[in-house]
């Protein structure tokens, strides 16, 4: 039994497939300083899904699989397992992601492409596993797409304590193993999977849209960390690199997707995880009704 329940959307002939790492409610302010209990509890549409009825935010952390006809890419690899984190909860994890993973179909040998949205601790963590002392590729018949960008500002920043051990277990291994493609910002991966650029977060953070046959879907990654940021538009997530460019880029998104057809996926968006973005006067929301 899988230890979450496994969410899939069809986009036309692609299906999407959530896979959960871990869901928690609390204990996200340290990323959204402004959304306290006071400040979150009167939003009324957050709740039951997003915030529960004392105010504390639920997040999600789960990979996305893309299975197109031709491919399989799983989108952003959470935060895996036996790694030493700053943040108590996330080290030295020991959770059954891949035994999941492969419940909702996708071996480890079956997955074509890796793609990271951006390289924070918990989008790369299983790129790679620890095995015979090692950290090994999980996925080793994949190719692991990193935006340029992206790869070369982590490459000088290895340094940051928010992200302390990340490029040299989860990133320089799939590397170093000759897995890696450094990509553009509007890179497209086949014909229905195409990056777009949604920096601020990160200097190259990109989120992932997906096209098939009139349907269109957008993975969103960190650029909206949680649908409260829809109501507050001015709440700014403490691990944004740049808030402004963050700001500027999440208004456009809303601007742009809301009132459409677009299926929203926020890759920290708790179950449901995916609906609509509607506009209401001088803020947005998310409607998950279907
Ligand atoms: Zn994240």
């Amino acid at each position: 039994m899988s230890s979450y329940p496994i969410t899939s959307w069809q986009i036309g002939r692609v299906k999407i497939t959530r896979v959960i790492e871990m869901e928690v409610a609390g204990g996200s302010r340290f990323i959204l300083p402004d959304a306290t209990r006071d400040a979150v509890k009167p939003i009324g549409w957050l709740q039951p899904h997003f915030a529960d009825d004392q105010g504390n935010l639920i997040m999600s952390i789960h990979a996305l699989v893309i299975e197109t006809p031709e491919q399989k890419i799983v989108v952003d690899t959470c935060i895996g397992n036996d790694k030493q984190r700053n943040i108590p909860n996330w080290s030295n994890l020991k959770l059954p992601f891949l035994q999941d993973l492969a419940e909702a179909g996708y071996e480890r040998n079956d997955v074509d492409t890796v793609m990271c949205t951006h390289l924070h601790v918990d989008h790369v963590g299983w790129n790679t596993l620890f095995e015979d002392g090692q950290w090994k590729p999980t996925f080793p018949r994949a190719r692991y797409l990193m935006g340029r960008r992206e790869y070369a500002y982590w490459d000088s920043e290895d340094e940051d304590p928010m992200n302390s051990g990340v490029m040299g277990d989860s990133v320089r291994p799939v590397f170093e193993a000759g897995l890696v493609d450094l990509v553009e910002m509007d890179h497209r991966i086949c014909d229905e999977v195409r990056l777009e650029a949604t920096p601020g977060h990160t200097p190259g953070h990109v989120s992932v849209h997906i096209r098939s046959e009139g349907s269109e879907a957008l993975i969103t990654g960190d650029c909206i960390h949680h649908p409260c940021q829809m109501e507050k538009l001015d709440w700014c997530s403490s691990a944004d690199y740049d808030q402004a460019l963050a700001r500027s880029t999440r208004d456009d998104l809303l601007n742009r997707y809301s009132d459409t057809d677009v299926l929203i996926i926020g890759t920290h968006f708790a179950t449901p995880t995916a609906g609509h973005i509607k506009r209401s006067n001088d803020h947005y929301w998310f409607d998950v009704s279907q």
